[in-house]
C-alpha cells in the first residue's frame, strides 16, 4: 500500500524542519531557542532565586513558575497582548509537566522561574514550550532526573501522524500533546482532542515515544553543541 503524503509533503512519521540552541540570551541563567516547521520560540530561565514572600515560598523545595505568552504578532490573526486563558491553561501544564524532573527539593524557600515566548506559531507550540523550558533548566545548570521531551501526535485524515501542523490541528480527526521522560518511559502530560479507537490509540502512543526518543537526541545535541562552542 502506498504510504499517506501529508500536505506539506512530510510522512505519517516525520517531524517539520527543527533546530534547537542554548545558551542565547546574556541576561537568563539559562535559555534555549526552537525552530519548528514556522514555530519560533524562545525560553529563558531565571533561578534558582530566593523567594522572599512567604505566601509564595515553599520549606521544602523551590516553587517552579512557568509562563507561556504568544507575542501579538506570533498569528495570522493578531493575538491581543496579554494573558488570556489559553495561556494560564497552557502555562499551568507545561509548569506540571516538568515539574517530576527538577531536583526542587534542593532549593528551599526558592523559585524557579521559566518564560517562554511564543515568536511565531505554526501549532505544537505547548510541546515545544516544554522542550525548550527543559533544554533552558538544564542550561541554566538546575539538576533534573532527565532531560524531559516532548510532541504532538494525532490523526488526520484516517491515518495517525506525528508533529501536526497549525492546519493538520485544524482540520484532522484528533491531537495528542504529549511529554515524557525518555530515561523511565514516565508519561508527565497528556491530553487528548478528538476521538480515536483503542487501537489507534496504542499505535499513536508508540509513535509518541519514537518521536520523544528523536526529540531527546537533538536536545542533547543542541547541549553539546553550546559546550563545543558551535552556537
Ligand atoms: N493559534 C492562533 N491564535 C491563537 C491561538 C492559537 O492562531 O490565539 C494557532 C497557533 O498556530 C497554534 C495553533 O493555533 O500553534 C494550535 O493551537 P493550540 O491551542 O492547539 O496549541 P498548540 O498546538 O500550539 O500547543
Amino acid at each position: 500500500m502506498d504510504e499517506f503524503i501529508r500536505e506539506d509533503g512530510r510522512s505519517p512519521t516525520t517531524f517539520r524542519n527543527m533546530k534547537m540552541k542554548v545558551g542565547i540570551l546574556n541576561n537568563a541563567d539559562g535559555s534555549a531557542y526552537i525552530e519548528c516547521g514556522g514555530n519560533k520560540i524562545l525560553v529563558g530561565v531565571y533561578g534558582p532565586r530566593e523567594l522572599h514572600s512567604k505566601k509564595h515560598s515553599k520549606p521544602d523545595g523551590a516553587v517552579l513558575r512557568c509562563k507561556y505568552n504568544m507575542a501579538p504578532f506570533s498569528v495570522v490573526e493578531r493575538k491581543r497582548p496579554g494573558n488570556d486563558r489559553r495561556s494560564t491553561e497552557i502555562s499551568k501544564l507545561i509548569s506540571e509537566a516538568i515539574t517530576p524532573c527538577v531536583f526542587l527539593e534542593k532549593y528551599p524557600r526558592s523559585s524557579i522561574d521559566i518564560s517562554i515566548e511564543v515568536l511565531e506559531a505554526e501549532g505544537g507550540t505547548r510541546c515545544l514550550g516544554i522542550v525548550g523550558a527543559s533544554l533552558a533548566l538544564a542550561d541554566a545548570e538546575i539538576p533534573m532526573r532527565d532531560l524531559i521531551s516532548a510532541c504532538a501526535v494525532g490523526k488526520v485524515d484516517d491515518t495517525i501522524v506525528l508533529d501536526l501542523s497549525e492546519k493538520e490541528d485544524q482540520t484532522g480527526n484528533a491531537d495528542i500533546p504529549v511529554a515524557i521522560m525518555p530515561r523511565t518511559g514516565e508519561i508527565t502530560f497528556l491530553q487528548m482532542d478528538g476521538n480515536l479507537t483503542q487501537d489507534e490509540f496504542n499505535e499513536a502512543l508508540n509513535l509518541a515515544y519514537a518521536g520523544c526518543e528523536f526529540i531527546n537526541q537533538m536536545q542533547r545535541e543542541a547541549l553539546l553543541n553550546k559546550y563545543r562552542g558551535e552556537l
